[in-house]
C-alpha cells in the first residue's frame, strides 16, 4: 500500500510516496530530496513525533500570551493532551527567552520553553 506525505525536516517539503515492502515493515521511499527523508518516512510510519507549539496565558505581562516549545520532539498522539494541560496555566511576568516554563512535561519528560522575552505590564524584565 502507498502512503503519501509532506517531509517536513527541511523547508523543500518534498512530497514522499512511501510503502511497505514486506510483512517485516520494511519501506520503501520515492521522491525523497536527500535520506533525510527516508528517515523521516521510518520514524512517520512507526512512531510520530512533532515539536509541541503554543501559546500560555501571561499573569501581569506585558502581553497577554507568551509562545512557548518543547525542547525535544513529542510523540503525536501526546500533543493534544498536553496544549490541553499548557491551556490550564498562568505564567508570571517577567519571563526571558529560553527560559524553561514547565519542567519534565508528559511521558518524554520535555520541557517547556519560552520562545521569547516577555516584561511585566510596568515594563521591568
Ligand atoms: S527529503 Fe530531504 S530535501 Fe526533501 S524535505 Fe525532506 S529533508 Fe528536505
Amino acid at each position: 500500500m502507498n502512503k503519501e506525505m509532506v517531509c517536513v525536516i527541511c523547508p523543500n517539503s518534498c512530497l514522499l510516496t512511501v510503502s511497505t515492502e514486506n510483512d517485516k515493515g520494511q519501506i520503501n521511499v520515492k521522491n525523497n530530496g536527500c535520506p533525510r527523508g527516508i528517515e523521516f518516512a521510518a520514524r512517520e510510519m512507526t512512531n510520530p513525533e512533532r515539536i509541541l507549539t503554543s501559546t500560555v496565558r501571561m499573569r501581569n505581562g506585558a502581553l497577554p500570551l507568551i509562545s512557548v516549545r518543547s525542547d525535544r520532539p513529542v510523540q503525536k498522539a501526546e500533543l493534544i493532551n498536553l496544549v490541553k494541560q499548557l491551556d490550564n496555566l498562568i505564567i508570571d511576568a517577567p519571563v526571558s527567552g529560553g527560559q524553561v516554563l514547565v519542567p519534565s512535561m508528559g511521558a518524554n519528560k520535555v520541557n517547556i520553553i519560552a520562545t521569547r522575552e516577555v516584561g511585566s505590564k510596568q515594563g521591568e524584565i
